[in-house]
């Protein structure tokens, strides 16, 4: 099913043509109007006619984080003041946010997107949408909502309420569809198991867009099986509408990034230079159409690759594997770019491992994981613990390029950190 079938299926030479008309549309009209990038494009001696090919874009500055923190609250923005209807702020993380502004044609366009994403997973005008997240500054509840009403769903714009108010939602306007938060998908899940409802008979709650938070596959299968509803993966961010900038088709098989609306990079995060095709690294993208913000080169910090070959659905916009990691957390070690989410997967796939992991660095790069065994289920047996640990290294250089040393210690003999778990220690003297 469709929302924009021409746009979706647009073959890749249309598409990339487009794609280098807006790109040289959006690097004019920064250059015209938003002095940090006039500022950026003077100190590399680049001009707008510069920009010939779609290649073209690594001579663009990158826009960081804290550029976009720096120009708070309106530095940014490349049309007059008068023109914008709509700001939303990055959420999370301390001191100024981050502030985007939306034309209305802006919101119209990311509403747009959100339409063909959910019409992409089979939703229709017959749907009931429960809409969970969040409203107000985060983009997650406003920019879904109006997707959403595209669409033509009956909306039911709950936000994060109580429990009790979701279910007598959910049972009185038979609710198809929600928006929802991973670890709130699996909290739900027991609340219905406590109070005796099952979803799958009780509930006409068939599909969830999960989002937010990153979650794993295993994550995603547990929400499936425990709700007996299919779940979409769904990649957005606020410097870029928020969400519905990339989405699971019916296959489930990688995410679709909108490419008439994003030119989209794949980077080494440290040397700023495109990686191998299909290969990891952090996902940069520029606006193609946005009026009110442009943004040229956003540094997302992001992990992602890109999958190869064509998905079945049709549609020829790249697809985006799940996201891996942040590139803050990426270590080089001997060379290698390893983030410690390949570490974890490796471990957690492990039943008789624990959840409680640290890596440690030192000497000349050298590689130690320290992990707790679980608490039940291993005999502690020296020659037991020996192979599982060869085991453990094998399964990790396989994933990893580099042979760590595994130390397996007893279950709950690693500190427990409050708050965010802090997972590698680096004491390399570089
Ligand atoms: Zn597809």
């Amino acid at each position: 099913m469709f929302w924009d079938q021409a746009s979706e299926t647009l073959s890749r030479p249309l598409l990339e043509r487009a794609q280098l008309a807006q790109l040289q549309e959006t690097v004019r009209r920064v250059a015209l109007s938003v002095p940090f990038y006039q500022q950026k494009f003077a100190s590399l001696g680049l001009k707008p006619e510069d920009i010939q090919s779609l290649a073209d874009v690594r001579r663009l500055p990158f826009t960081a984080n804290d550029d976009l923190r720096a120009h708070y609250p309106t530095g940014l923005l490349a049309v007059p003041l008068e023109e914008p209807v709509r700001l939303h702020t990055s959420s999370g993380t301390t001191g100024k946010p981050k502030a985007l502004l939306f034309t209305r044609k802006d919101i119209d366009q990311a509403a747009e997107l959100v339409a063909r994403s959910l019409v992409m997973t089979g939703v229709t005008r017959q749907d009931v949408f429960q809409n969970m997240m969040s409203y107000g500054l985060f983009t997650g509840g406003l920019m879904m909502h109006y997707g959403a009403e595209k669409v033509g769903c009956l909306v039911i714009p709950s936000g994060p309420g109580t429990s009790e108010r979701q279910l007598m939602l959910m049972q009185d306007f038979r609710t198809t569809v929600a928006h929802i938060l991973p670890s709130y998908a699996l909290y739900f899940a027991g609340f219905l198991e406590q109070r005796g409802i099952d979803p799958r008979r009780d509930l006409a709650w068939r599909k969830a867009f999960v989002g937010a938070e990153p979650y794993t596959e295993e994550t995603r299968q547990k929400i499936q099986q425990a709700l007996g509803i299919q779940v979409f993966n769904s990649y957005g961010l606020t410097e870029m509408n928020g969400p519905g900038v990339a989405f699971e088709c019916e296959h489930q098989c990688g995410m679709h990034l909108w490419e008439d609306h994003f030119l989209l990079e794949i980077i080494d995060p440290k040397t700023g230079e495109p990686v191998p095709e299909g290969q990891q690294g952090e996902l940069v993208l520029t606006t193609l159409k946005r009026e009110a913000m442009p943004i040229l080169r956003y540094r997302t910090r992001d992990i992602t690759r890109l999958l190869p070959g064509p998905c079945p659905c049709g549609r020829s916009h790249r697809r985006l594997d799940r996201i891996t990691g942040r590139s803050d957390d990426m270590l080089i070690v001997r060379g290698v770019n390893i983030f410690p989410q390949q570490i974890e997967r490796v471990l957690m796939a492990h039943p008789q491992i624990g959840r409680n992991y640290v890596i440690i660095l030192e000497g000349l790069d050298d590689l130690t994981v320290e992990v707790e065994l679980a608490a039940a289920g291993f005999d502690g047996d020296v020659e037991h613990v020996a192979a599982l640990q060869h085991h453990l290294a094998e399964k990790l250089k396989a994933e990893l390029w580099v042979r760590p040393k595994v130390n397996l210690v007893p279950a709950g003999s690693l500190p427990i950190a409050e708050g965010k778990a802090k997972r590698v220690i680096d004491k390399r003297s570089l």
